[in-house]
């Protein structure tokens, strides 16, 4: 079996029966990532020490017959989950030293779990961006075409699983950054409900946003790691305290794709099939569209009236709370400290000035702006108006369907530097995904077809509160009877 394609499930397998060891399979991954990163750049950190010592605290549990479904699979890490003793940057000279005291609870939960953490993955500083440029490491490269982007902001570890360097890595999703770059390299990605997942120990971007969530080669993986990481934590006050659904047991249910989406009432919102969409996009949609008829689902228009909104809403909201979640970084406690300061006020500044980058200051001035006094009412109390309209857009829609289908992107993978100048063409890159940050929904993103110059399309399904299990069905019922997921951008 070709070890760089191999899936969770089958790595859980080969694990199991001791035909690869999770030290063999830890040294595989790291020796691709040592021919593959340089040209990649999908790596900030690579912790080989760790990972083999890992791997073999894995194998003494596999071989006790104590393993679970992850002990011993290779993972790797977006750069913004604080790792204890493993340098943590979120892609910002401002934290290029910063090693953390502590675990983020998903991380913890997934080491708990036995996974094995290959390293570091590069992402857009501090999660802004859609294309990984803004990285103080460098851009990350896509896979499937090395001048393009691979989208972002968890870029790198998109990356990572499409070019075989991992078997399955963790994403943040603030308004798209999980499913957008799964869309732009032809992998799986699921952002879960608001609150499903603990954000305990992750670098916050814009807190009432940002969600973690797994990036995989299949439905059936990102089950898997969902499984592991969702779940109530009293480190994270707004996280859900609802038992979290078995998605391992519910996809391993001997069921064929049919009797999954019999009868399941999926919408289309008009509003997405606008002139924003390339067209290769839209055909690849209406394709799948009809996959889902045929196995029985009922595809309906349905209407999100707000959609136009949703970019405007999030440009205030998201500014606004990075901005003061950023206001920790003064130089002072930890991060970066410029050279000399002249007294504090000095320090202050030139800490920052040095230590963020374009697009970061760019978000900090917005969302000041915005939460100033003077003009707290016009612009910050008004998106939140619009974001319970947003909301409520889609609590009607799911009064008349279960699940809905969009485009992950309104694009393929767009060439690095393309969008540079113009940081409006790039926030549209989020138009589908945002809004559903916004409403605090569960979305996941499959491939769903190929353009002409062999880029990944991704379709997005987006579902009801905490109904991650329905979108994890309807998934994995595509991926039984198309073959997407199976491409690989390497040999
Ligand atoms: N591209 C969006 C932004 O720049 C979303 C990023 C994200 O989801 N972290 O804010």
């Amino acid at each position: 079996m070709d070890l760089a394609s191999i899936t969770l499930k089958q790595a859980a397998d080969l694990l199991r029966q001791r035909t690869v060891s999770a030290v063999e399979l830890t040294q595989f991954f790291l020796d691709r990532i040592v021919t593959h990163n340089p040209e990649l750049n999908a790596f900030i950190t690579v912790d080989a020490e760790g990972a083999l010592t890992a791997a073999r605290q894995a194998d003494a549990r596999l071989a006790a017959g104590q393993g679970g479904p992850l002990t011993g699979i290779p993972l790797a890490v977006k750069d913004l989950f604080c790792t204890k003793g493993v340098r943590t940057t979120c892609a910002s000279r401002m934290l290029a030293n910063f090693t953390p005291p502590y675990e983020s609870t998903v991380t913890r939960r997934l080491q708990e779990a036995g996974m094995v953490m290959l390293g570091k993955t590069n992402m857009d500083e501090f999660a802004m961006g859609s294309s990984n440029e803004t990285s103080y490491f460098g851009p990350v490269r896509n896979p499937w075409d090395r001048s393009r982007t691979p989208g972002g902001s968890s870029g790198g570890s998109a990356a990572a699983v499409a070019a075989g360097l991992c078997v399955a890595a963790l994403g943040t999703d603030t308004g798209g950054s999980i499913r957008q770059p799964a869309s732009m390299t032809g992998i799986t990605g699921l952002k879960p409900t608001y609150g499903r997942v603990s954000r305990f120990g992750m670098i916050a971007f814009a807190s009432s946003l940002d969600q973690a969530g797994p990036m995989t080669r299949t439905v059936e993986d990102a089950a898997l790691l969902l499984q592991a990481m969702a779940g109530h934590d009293p480190l994270d006050a707004t996280s859900i305290d609802q038992p979290v659904e078995d998605y391992g047991s519910l996809l391993a249910q001997d069921k064929g794709p049919q009797e999954r989406m019999r009868g399941l009432r999926i919408g289309i919102p008009q509003e997405y099939y606008t002139d924003g969409m390339a067209a290769a996009v839209r055909k690849s949609l209406e394709e799948a569209i009809r996959v889902f008829q045929d196995l029985g689902a009922v595809c309906q228009p349905v209407a999100l009236p707000c959609t136009d909104y949703a970019i405007p809403t999030y440009y205030i909201i998201a500014p606004a709370e990075a901005s003061s979640n950023l206001a920790r970084y003064d130089g002072i406690r930890f991060g970066y400290r410029c050279e000399q300061p002249a007294d504090l006020a000095d320090m202050f500044a030139r800490s920052r000035s040095e230590g963020f980058g374009a697009e970061v200051k760019r978000r900090i001035m917005l969302g000041t702006y915005v939460l100033s006094s003077g003009y707290y009412d016009a612009f910050y109390r008004k998106a939140q108006k619009v974001r319970r309209l947003i909301a409520d857009d889609f609590q009607a829609a799911f009064t008349q369907v279960d699940l809905l289908l969009t485009p992950t992107a309104p694009e393929t993978a767009f060439r690095i530097g393309e969008k540079n100048a113009d940081p409006v063409k790039m926030y549209l890159s989020d138009i589908f995904t945002i809004n559903v940050n916004l409403a605090g929904l569960p979305a996941l993103s499959v491939p769903c077809g190929w353009d002409a110059q062999n880029l990944p399309i991704g379709l997005q399904l987006i579902g009801r509160p905490l109904q991650e299990g329905t979108l994890l069905s309807a998934g994995h019922a595509f991926q039984q009877v198309t073959a997407w997921h199976t491409r690989r951008a390497y040999e």
